[in-house]
């Protein structure tokens, strides 16, 4: 059952939505060579709560941070911890902020310093591979038609779309009813209908889309080592389109 949100739910996660999408803006400009991950937890945790919020991901399922950080080969579900960022690195923050018990989810990939070109092409094509999934986005369309779009963006420019992980609905759970893969045929899947509110979030690789877990049970890293890119908005379904909640 997938839910539709009732317009005191919509506002609440608009309130989510806003907060995670400020905290990505609060902790853009510390995100340089020499911070360390965990350094860039704390701050998370600080601006959350000082907005009157929680970090949705702490704790869930035992994760430890208050956001993910998944550097370069890293996909997702890194583990903030005391590496500190090199120039040339890419990562990937994963902020869950959840506002009286209705929640926002937004991912961004940054560059740290100056990277390569190769990694600007997959940072670029990722974020417009959330777009593309995003555009297609109106009462009644199926959650197909959204993977299928991410899917043919992706092969387009020649990146791997990692399958194993998956976009979601949202509400007072971070993770709800239905499952968004990033690939998938058009016309095929669930409805999705007018006051719904899901996350869209391609994960991207430069090489295979195969990825593997490290044995700390959470890093999902690529299966040849190559760089992985991370995009996600949390939005609210309307008649004509939709409207992102987590905006930056
Ligand atoms: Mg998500
Ligand atoms: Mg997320």
């Amino acid at each position: 059952m997938i839910s539709i949100k009732s317009a005191r739910e919509i506002d609440l996660l608009r309130i989510a939505g806003k907060i995670t999408g400020d905290t990505h803006k609060y902790l853009a400009p510390f995100i340089k060579p020499g911070i360390t991950t965990k350094q860039l937890d704390e701050l998370a945790y600080n601006y959350i709560i000082s907005q009157d919020a929680t970090p949705s991901f702490k704790g869930y399922d035992g994760f430890p941070g208050t956001i993910c950080t998944s550097i370069n080969e890293e996909v997702v579900h890194g583990i903030p911890k005391n590496r500190k960022l090199k120039n040339g690195d890419i990562i990937s923050i994963d902020i869950g902020a959840c506002y009286k018990g209705y929640h926002g989810d937004s991912a961004w990939t940054y560059p740290v310093g100056e990277i390569s070109q190769d990694k600007q092409y997959l940072l670029i094509h990722t974020e417009q591979a959330l777009f593309e999934g995003l555009s297609v986005i109106k009462d009644h369309i199926r959650v197909g038609d959204i993977g299928n779009k991410i899917e043919a963006y992706a092969k387009a420019h020649n990146l791997g779309v990692v399958k194993e992980l998956v976009g979601h609905g949202v509400g007072s759970n971070v993770h709800e009813e239905p499952d968004i893969p990033n690939y998938g045929q058009s016309g095929t899947g669930p409805v999705l209908k007018e006051g719904m509110v899901i996350a869209v979030e391609p994960m991207l690789n430069l090489g295979t889309p195969d990825v593997f877990i490290l044995d700390d049970d959470w890093t999902i890293i690529t299966a040849d080592n190559q760089p992985s890119a991370h995009f996600e908005h949390t939005v609210l379904i309307t008649k004509d389109g939709f409207e992102i909640l987590t905006k930056r």
